[in-house]
């Protein structure tokens, strides 16, 4: 096995990392940069461009530009880009990829296997997407891994002291908290509790919601169905958030945001660091419900935390950091980068699960301890949850419960199973179902059927269903309709390697043009300065090729490059190159 890469595939940025030596690293992208947008476009000539390419471009094509797709994994959600749809798992998938490139081109090797993080109340469905969109992008996904508890073992490597930490990590779309406990050998995830969808985004969206009105009432123009402005003031607002991080007031300025009928308008508006702690307090105070959850779940006080660690971009924000420090009664910890902590924890177990470290090392020597967010349980006559394994149980972990007919010669059960807190399974999500049949006949309350839950280190579930009497067994991994079949993740999995093989051609044919372009300007310019120099006939010849070249370029259509005519470009560009070098 080669280099095991950790992902920290986040709603807004992504970040990859790996193992040198027995510490992690962060991969730095082609583009320069730490961290990938993870944000997909598809331009007009049907290229797919990743992370910052495709953020730049998104004001000028924001239709076919896709960002924080994260937010709908484990969804129906379809994405429709002209006559063809994408999944979130394909979207999440060209994200991987990019980053698989990356980690590639910085290793200077191919890499199949990845630690992938995804936050902690993640539920199984998003989960089994995240893990399918790693197949489509080629990645042997090893592990699936909470985001906080990732962080906590980037964190536990340089602060090996025994203590109890709270990680708090809000990035741009999903929130998490967990309790987690580090001891000299161990990191030991005592409770988590979280919301899947809340981040970063949503104080950009409150933002731009009061802008929109701020401007409806002071021009009478709706902004919210202009898509280009949205997009346009999307960015700004983002921007604004950011500098309002260390700066006390911001000028957001769009010139020309709109225009009505040829006359042009701007959006100017003066915001200050109190106003928009003002718009988005709420938002804040909605954190702390899973984080008194999550202590109440780990029986712990406030007092008991020995730490608040701070992960994920948003945690940049001061409102964040100054609600903590109230509410936890101490400084929030800054040490650990927000940004790049998680990917270095994957890439710590990536390491460790590929034996690739020292084995004396504290990294190789760590015992990670996991728990499951949410409760699961069956349904039981009258629409009741019954609970087979509570939330916050340390995994992987087995559980088995002997359940019996509620009629009398029933010869078949069906076994829904249920993920959430609430008594009924009406409030729950139903994660999957099945039916158990060959049950031998007999009065209600008589056969035995052992059903057993097994969750998996990644935090996935299988569930199986044996009548005790006959023997008879049903399993299920769990894939509820919203997760992938085996046969299409591989369609989708050789579509998107079709579609980076046509990017590959265009590109190539992109060069060409490029070439022919940069020939032409280089000759003409030549011939122009050096004509008394050359002989008459090459002068002749060079003129009659330039003329013939410039023609072929100017039938060329950017959006639509044909190849008959690149090869002719090609053809001339090489001619000219072959009768005269200078
Ligand atoms: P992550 O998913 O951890 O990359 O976090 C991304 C989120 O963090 C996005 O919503 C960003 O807008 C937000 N973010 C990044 N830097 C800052 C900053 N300096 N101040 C406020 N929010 C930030």
């Amino acid at each position: 096995m080669g280099k095991v890469i950790g992902i920290d595939l986040g709603t807004t940025n992504s970040c990859v990392a790996v193992t040198r030596g027995d510490y992690p690293v962060v991969i730095t992208n082609q583009e320069g940069y730490q961290t990938t947008p993870s944000v997909v476009a598809f331009t007009k000539q049907n290229e797919r461009l990743v992370g910052d390419l495709a953020k730049r471009q998104a004001a000028l094509n924001p239709e076919n530009t896709i960002f924080s797709i994260k937010r709908y994994m484990g969804t129906n959600h379809q994405k429709k880009i002209g006559s063809k749809t994408f999944s979130p798992q394909e979207i999440s998938a060209y994200i991987l990829m990019k980053l698989k490139e990356d980690a590639e081109s910085y290793l200077g090797e191919e890499v199949t296997d990845a630690v992938i993080t995804v936050p902690a109340y993640f539920n199984d469905a998003q989960r089994t997407a995240t893990k399918d969109a790693g197949k489509i992008a080629g990645l042997n996904v090893i592990r699936i891994i909470n985001e906080p508890t990732a962080a906590a073992l980037a964190y536990g490597l340089d602060n090996g002291k025994p203590q109890k930490i709270l990680v708090y990590d809000l990035g741009g779309g999903t929130f998490d908290v967990s309790i987690i406990e580090i001891d000299d050998d161990t990191i030991e995830v005592l409770a988590t509790s979280g919301n899947n969808r809340l981040g970063g985004d949503d104080f950009d969206e409150r933002i731009c919601q009061f802008l929109i009105k701020e401007f409806n009432e002071s021009t009478g123009i709706n902004l919210s169905k202009d898509y280009v402005a949205l997009t346009r003031l999307k960015e700004e607002v983002e921007n604004a958030k950011k500098v309002l991080s260390c700066a006390l007031s911001f000028t957001i300025n769009i010139p020309f945001i709109t225009q009505v009928k040829g006359v042009p308008y701007h959006l100017e508006y003066n915001l200050t660091r109190a106003k928009f702690n003002e718009l988005t307090k709420d938002l804040v105070d909605k954190t702390l419900i899973p984080v008194e959850n999550a202590l109440k779940d780990a029986r712990l006080k406030k007092e008991d935390i020995d730490s608040v660690i701070l992960v994920g971009g948003s945690t940049r924000m001061p409102i964040v950091v100054d609600t903590l420090r109230q509410v936890m009664k101490q400084e929030p910890t800054r040490n650990i980068n927000p940004d790049e902590c998680v990917a270095l924890g994957a890439a710590i177990l990536g390491g460790k699960l590929n034996n690739q470290l020292t084995p004396s090392s504290r990294a190789s020597q760590i015992l990670l301890m996991d728990v499951t967010p949410l409760s699961l349980s069956i349904e039981t006559i009258g629409g009741i949850s019954n609970r087979l394994i509570e939330r916050n149980t340390t995994i992987p972990t087995r559980h088995s419960q002997i359940f019996t007919t509620a009629s009398a010669f029933q010869t078949s059960v069906d076994i829904k199973v249920f993920q959430g807190e609430r008594k009924f399974t009406r409030d729950n999500k139903l994660i999957g179902n099945f039916r158990l049949s060959g049950i031998k006949k007999a009065l209600s309350g008589v056969p035995q059927i052992e059903v057993t839950f097994d969750i998996d280190a990644n935090g996935i579930l299988s569930v199986s269903a044996k009548d005790l009497g006959t023997g008879n067994k049903q399993s299920i991994t769990i894939t509820a309709n919203n997760t992938m079949s085996d046969e299409e993740i591989e369609k989708a999995k050789w579509e998107a390697n079709i579609f980076g093989k046509k990017d590959e051609e265009y590109q190539k044919l992109i060069d060409i043009y490029n070439d022919s372009v940069q020939t032409l300007n280089q000759y003409s310019s030549y011939i122009k300065a050096h004509k008394k120099e050359l002989d008459k006939s090459t002068y002749r010849e060079l003129k009659h090729k330039t003329y013939e070249l410039k023609r072929c370029i100017s039938k060329c259509k950017l959006d639509k490059l044909d190849t008959k005519i690149i090869n002719k470009l090609s053809d001339i560009t090489t001619s000219i190159k072959n009768t005269y070098r200078f």
